[in-house]
């Protein structure tokens, strides 16, 4: 299958965004894909919805850990866990302010049909605010059992997989006790991805929209 490159725009760093509603979303959904784009020139913003002084700690330490090289912003708030939906009209300015202050190539953030109420929120939300953006929905486990059809695929050598895994229980130490928290979930989903796009192991996107340019670069 032909692949499609993700690179940074001819002379610029690739700008991204990544919204997470709790905070190790964006990693357990997105870290072998940011771990592939800590080896490119990437300027990345992350928002973090919810999350105890505790938990944001971690957020900004997983940040950091998966992408170490990029010209990084974080923002992380404490709007009300599990009861995002109650926050409707925060959660878009807080979305509205971002899209003011930064105009990404590339947002990932959780689907508009995930089962998770907080997620949902986001999901519902982000289309209403950013329009001209690749946006890559990145998906979950959960008891749920919400997993469905995915549209794009990130293969993951096993390396990059096992390092994703292990940056996981490095930088989320308050998640280890959760019954779903190990490394079977993790690499089963991802195993399971990557046999459904013939890799090893990959993590899986929802892309409702996206704009292929036939032709070099810039033409
Ligand atoms: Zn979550």
């Amino acid at each position: 299958m032909l692949s499609l490159p993700l690179q940074a725009p001819a002379g610029r760093p690739l700008s991204l965004l990544a919204i997470g509603a709790h905070p190790d979303d964006i990693e357990i959904g997105a870290g072998g894909l940011l771990l592939g784009l800590a080896e490119i020139d990437l300027k990345a913003r992350y928002v973090v919805l919810t999350g105890t002084a505790e938990r944001q700690q971690e957020a900004r330490n997983a940040a950091h850990s998966f992408l170490p090289r990029a010209d990084l912003t974080i923002d992380c708030l404490d709007l009300p866990d599990r009861r995002l939906p109650t926050a409707w009209g925060r959660v878009k300015e807080v979305l509205e302010d971002v899209s003011r202050s930064c105009s990404p190539d590339l947002i990932i953030a959780p689907s508009s049909d995930d089962a998770h109420q907080d997620h949902r929120t986001i999901g519902e939300l982000i289309t209403t605010v950013f329009r001209d953006q690749l946006y890559l929905a990145y998906e979950i486990p959960k008891w749920d059992g919400d997993i469905s059809r995915p549209s794009v695929y990130v293969p993951m050598s096993v390396s990059t997989a096992q390092r994703k895994v292990e940056l996981l229980h490095k930088c989320f130490p308050s998640q280890r006790n959760r019954d779903w928290w190990d490394d079977e979930v993790f690499l089963g989903m991802a195993r399971l991805r990557g046999m459904e796009c013939r890799a090893h192991y990959a993590e899986a996107f929802r892309c409702a929209r996206s704009v292929i340019v036939p032709g070099p670069p810039g033409a």
